[in-house]
């Protein structure tokens, strides 16, 4: 396992976002495939969307977020988030 530094390209999204992850994950994929898999996201993915609307995750998008690999997890990490950085309003 391996750990992620997740973070957003852009610094507008204003409050109640997220702007980081500290992830544990065997690759990349598998780091941006936990926001689709378990629906963690917050405004910075959802705050403009109808609830009609599909969800296009910011995350999962090397696009819009940056994912860069920090090193290995111990042996007895987890595979999940280790840490958010959330920007309450
Ligand atoms: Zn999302």
């Amino acid at each position: 396992m391996r750990l992620y530094l997740l973070t957003l390209r852009r610094s507008d999204y204003g409050y109640d976002t997220y702007d980081g992850f500290v992830i544990c994950a065997k690759n990349e994929e598998g780091a941006r495939r936990l926001f689709l898999e378990q629906k963690l996201c917050a405004d910075e993915c959802t705050g403009y969307l109808s609830s009609a609307a599909k969800h296009q995750c910011i995350w999962a998008d090397p696009e819009r977020s940056e994912c860069r690999l920090l090193g290995n997890a111990a042996k007895d990490v987890i595979a999940g988030i280790i840490l958010a950085s959330f920007r309450a309003g």
